[in-house]
């Protein structure tokens, strides 16, 4: 018996509008496509530093630990949790979603003790539940999702960071979906430690884990008595070679650093305000769009993420069955609900390259086939046109 030959890489091409990864830029990915250089050559040095001068001013900061972890996102959320916590330490951590709660999980194996906060998947915290949390437990961190990918729940962040400060703790925040997609202002926010992935907002393949220390955070890792848990993602190892002396730490994933440095290129020369606000603009639509196709979304108006619209699944339509003929027929991934959200919502994602108005209506278009295919009662055409109605200003 001789098996087949492996096949050559030759993937379809889809339309990503999921819960990431997104759309790519082509210049993006030929970024990928470059030599490899060393990891210590000049030019790949003049590369981090780029890397990290953008990475600063998308996440709007100044703080000098500003680097890309060599990971996806959920690096970027252990890197930050193991230098922060020792074992033993208080962290409060808020779960009204899958990725709060894959926090909690990483912080109980890094030795913390954790404190969950928790809210209803698709609610967010509100300012009270927060200092009433600092209040009786006295976390040395606080951990809380910005954007929650899995219920498309937006947490208000201005006010979390004074009341953490005030009871004597540093806040963690994940970012990695809103990064890009909407504001993020880890200065003004008073943010002292957060992590973002590149396959969401920033448009990138997934591998890299932008992140970011303020300098209480960098004084609270300084003060360790402990050794970070893990060697690989050891900031006091790792920032040698992005900042220090170039110390060889594990080699970096050079191609990959070449893509994010041509993604956030990217996203410096479209504006970040520009940037948001064209997600918001495609996320009204699809909303209008949506909302004429009878689905109404699972999270309360003022609390929707413009890059991830998770919409109730109609009664009596098949989950699975929809998404297949979305994929198969029109090249389009949507996302399923994640935990407790599972076969309940469909995410539609509008990330970085892929929130686009032509994608809204294919979106939408594709969406009234399948809608009617399952037998739903759909008013021909409804979608797009409301959709055309909000870019026309006319919602
Ligand atoms: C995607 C995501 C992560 C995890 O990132 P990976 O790249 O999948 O490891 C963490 N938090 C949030 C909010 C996410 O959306």
């Amino acid at each position: 018996m001789t098996s087949p030959l492996p096949i050559a890489i030759h993937p379809p091409r889809r339309v990503l509008m999921g819960p990431g990864p997104s759309d790519i830029e082509p210049s993006v990915l030929g970024a990928l496509a470059a030599p490899t250089v060393g990891h210590l050559d000049p030019y790949f040095l003049k590369i981090m530093d780029e890397l990290q001068a953008m990475l600063r001013q998308v996440f709007r900061t100044e703080n000098r630990l500003t680097l890309a972890v060599s990971g996806t996102g959920s690096a970027g959320m252990e890197a930050c949790v193991a230098n922060l916590i020792e074992p033993g330490d208080k962290m409060v951590v808020c779960v009204n979603g899958v990725f709060g709660g894959r926090m909690a999980d990483v912080a109980a194996r890094c030795g913390a003790q954790v404190v969950k906060l928790e809210r209803p998947f698709g609610e967010v915290f509100s300012s009270a539940e927060i200092e009433a949390a600092m209040e009786q437990h006295k976390p040395k961190v606080l951990g809380i999702v910005n954007a929650e990918t899995s219920t498309g729940a937006h947490q208000p962040m201005a006010e979390i960071a004074g009341i953490v400060h005030a009871h004597g703790g540093l806040v963690l925040m994940d970012c990695v979906t809103s990064l890009a997609g909407m504001p993020v202002e880890i200065d003004d926010w008073g943010i002292d430690a957060a992590y973002s992935g590149t396959q969401k907002c920033l448009s990138c393949p997934p591998g890299l884990a932008p992140v970011t220390f303020s300098d209480r955070a960098v004084a609270a890792i300084d003060a360790r008595k402990t050794k970070v848990q893990s060697w690989y993602l050891d900031m006091q190892m790792v920032k040698e070679y992005w900042g220090g002396n170039r110390a060889y730490h594990h080699t970096a994933p050079i191609n990959m650093n070449y893509a994010l440095h041509e993604a956030l290129r990217c996203v410096l020369e479209e504006g970040l305000e520009h940037r948001w606000a064209r997600h918001r603009k495609n996320h009204l639509a699809l909303r209008a769009g949506l909302e004429a196709l009878g689905l109404d979304y699972a999270v309360a108006e003022e609390h929707r993420l413009p890059m991830l619209n998770a919409v109730l699944i109609p009664e009596g339509v098949d989950d699975a069955a929809v998404r297949k003929q979305l994929l198969t027929e029109f090249g389009i991934e949507i996302g399923g609900g994640l935990g407790p959200m599972k076969g309940k919502v469909w995410r539609i994602g509008l990330m970085g390259a892929a929130c686009t108005a032509s994608n809204v209506l294919l979106c939408l278009a594709a969406l009234e086939r399948c809608l009617m295919a399952q037998g739903g009662k759909v008013t021909p055409g409804a979608g797009v046109a409301a959709a055309n109605g909000a870019y026309a200003g006319k919602s």
